[in-house]
């Protein structure tokens, strides 16, 4: 090692690593049992990326017409492509309305009905009658800020609750014990250079997506899947990194989103022609299918020469047909965003826009109750002592194949505060914390030492971009096992790489080159796994569109890929889904049977 590096230790029963919703609703939750909980966060809690959620949360309070958390269940299953664990899906669906209302208790300034109740838009695949009938108002909003509102009001909170914030802190490792147990977490203070360890009875990640392993995704640039790198790095798994969600209304050129509740207040798109081809597509929900299946019909569309603009490379979002007070009231900010990174004036003319990366299903797989899993062929729903995952960084699975909108807001306060109760039965403030191991410190050390002193040839940002295009080109929403293949060697070549980085900036205060090289050794992984994973997966499901494979496969892969990334290799192995709901059909919940698997259709 180059240098000799001294840290402070910090002592708590829970750690959550992660200020976003999910980070937020964990800390909070574990506050209020009287958990001594510090939370450790990149950047400022409000400027998460959950602040940009801008569409809703999903629950099925029936506030604008008939509605039942088994029909929500219903939906979510359908939606994950029958990947999901219905345990999971479960208790996402049931305990949603639950965590809304604690929310809008907590004080979030929900949109509301004449009647004054929380005011709820239809959203893509959330439906009623079990897929049998119209589309339902089940998404929550707070105008077109949702995310804001909620990241807002929790952070506030949290604070009243005593939470320690450690603003600014980047989490290096996870300290793990020799036999497996994690004890707590290395970070680096960004403002004053100085090293922290925090030692806790349970360390929660909550540290959001890896959008930025592609070239044009929707997240903020600080969503660079730290939370997987860390546990890649422990030689622990990830779940089902193949399903990557393209989201289908990014600005064309700049990826900023533009909400679904763009489409579930009335807006639709069109083709060259005018058409509103998703009428063809999906005759019953139109433009309110499912995201991968609108995001697929746009790139045939683009495909087949319908394409609008000079190069007929992308889509119009048509909202001008809506009353402009409709929209002043319901969508403000996508009226804002789209006249800074479109120039469109969203009452006049219609939006260009193109499917852009926007959400990560895999992750690191989790239970329902948040506790991490090291699945083995004997076991695969062992625990990880001593570590939980909630938010985009988990895999409850809850999503599967494909995720609906809006219920990745709702999972984040669902499993955040399931995480919450967890902790609250399993940790005992009164016991002493784990004696740290020393060499796992100092291993998490020369890592860092090691990047920090990186002399080889290529800059971090050339590198990220390699890897960034390559995962856009080869990993995109139609995949060949010829682009596959071709992926997998690339960013085989690419990760490689990582041993002749060139770091300028030696110093420890404000080194956003060294934060950045730390960033991509996190992303890294996180893209080997999703192209692994996307080129041994020989279906097509959900995100996952395989040209040469365009069926479901329910007979050989209907499985979690599990995948472990050491260096530039990554080992695959498989896991069966969790079939057992969590009530019988007696005590109102939903038989095996109402959600088998059939053919998916809109
Ligand atoms: C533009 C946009 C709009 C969306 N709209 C909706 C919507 O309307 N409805 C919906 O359901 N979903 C929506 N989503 C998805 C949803 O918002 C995200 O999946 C969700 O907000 C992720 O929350 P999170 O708590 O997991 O992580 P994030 O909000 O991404 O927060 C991650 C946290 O981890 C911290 N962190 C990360 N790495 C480290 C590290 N190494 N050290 C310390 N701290 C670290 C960061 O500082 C941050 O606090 C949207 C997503 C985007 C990008």
């Amino acid at each position: 090692m180059t240098a000799a590096y001294e840290y402070e230790t910090h002592d708590y029963d829970v750690v959550v690593v992660g200020a976003g919703g999910s980070g937020l609703r964990a800390t909070l939750g574990m506050a209020e049992q009287g958990l001594r909980t510090a939370c450790v966060t990149k950047v400022f809690p409000t400027r998460s990326h959950t602040v940009a959620a801008q569409g809703g949360i999903a629950a099925s309070l029936s506030n604008m017409g008939p509605d039942n958390w088994q029909w929500h269940m219903y939906d979510t299953v359908k939606g994950s492509d029958w990947l999901g664990d219905t345990d999971a899906m479960e208790y996402l669906a049931r305990e949603a309305p639950k965590a809304v209302y604690e929310l809008e208790h907590y004080g979030v300034p929900f949109s509301r009905t004449e009647e004054g109740k929380i005011y709820q838009r239809p959203f893509g695949g959330h439906t009623t009658e079990f897929g049998e009938g119209p589309p339902v108002q089940r998404t929550c909003a707070a105008a077109d800020r949702t995310g804001h509102a909620i990241l807002h009001t929790l952070y506030g909170q949290s604070l009243k609750e005593k939470a320690e914030f450690y603003v600014e802190y980047f989490a290096i490792d996870l300290i793990m014990s020799e036999d497996g147990q994690c004890q707590g977490v290395l970070c680096w203070k960004l403002d004053d250079g100085t090293f922290h360890v925090f030692n806790a009875k349970m360390v929660v990640l909550a540290t959001g997506g890896y959008g930025r392993a592609f070239f044009s995704a929707t997240s903020a640039h600080t969503c660079t899947g730290d939370g997987g790198g860390m546990v890649a790095r422990a030689g622990l798994a990830l779940q089902d990194m193949e399903f990557v969600q393209f989201h289908p209304t990014g600005i064309y050129g700049s990826g900023c989103l533009i909400t679904e509740g763009a489409r579930g207040e009335g807006g639709y798109l069109t083709n060259s022609e005018g058409e509103r081809f998703m009428e063809r597509y999906a005759p019953t929900y139109k433009d309110l299918a499912p995201r991968d299946y609108v995001s697929r019909s746009m790139t045939m569309e683009i495909r087949e020469g319908r394409g609008v603009g000079e190069h007929k490379d992308h889509i119009f979002l048509n909202l001008s047909h809506l009353p402009p007070e409709a929209l002043a009231e319901r969508l403000p900010g996508i009226s804002e965003s789209a006249k800074i990174f479109a120039g469109v004036d969203v009452t006049k003319e219609p939006i260009p826009v193109l499917p852009t990366v926007h959400y990560n299903m895999g992750g690191i797989p989790t239970n329902y109750h948040g506790e991490v899993l090291n699945p083995t062929k004997d076991d695969p729903t062992a625990i990880v002592p001593g570590l939980m995952a909630v938010g985009e960084a988990g895999c409850a699975s809850v999503h599967g194949a494909n995720r609906l909108g809006s219920n990745s807001l709702i999972d984040l306060v669902v499993f955040g505060r399931a995480a919450a109760i967890r902790a609250g039965g399993i940790v005992d403030p009164k016991t002493p914390n784990p004696e740290l191991n020393q060499a796992s410190i100092d291993k998490a050390f020369a890592r860092f030492d090691g990047l920090r002193y990186a002399n080889g040839s290529i800059a971090t940002a050339e590198l990220r971009l390699e890897m960034q295009r390559t995962m856009q080109s080869d990993a995109a929403v139609f995949r060949t096992d010829k682009t596959l293949k071709e992926g997998v060697e690339k960013m085989t070549e690419v990760a490689a790489k990582m041993d002749d980085l060139k770091v300028t900036d030696r110093s420890l205060v404000w080194n956003s080159d060294l934060m950045e090289t730390l960033e991509l050794a996190n992303l890294m992984p996180n893209a080997l796994a999703t192209i692994h994973g996307a080129e041994a997966r020989k279906e097509s499901r959900g995100a996952h569109a395989h040209e040469d494979y365009p069926e479901r496969d329910d007979k050989n892969w209907r499985i979690h890929t599990i995948s472990r990334v050491e260096g530039n290799k990554v080992d695959l192995s498989y896991r069966p889904i969790i079939e057992a709901p969590l009530t019988t059909e007696a005590e109102g919940g939903i038989s095996l049977a109402k959600i088998a698997p059939k053919a998916r259709t809109f």
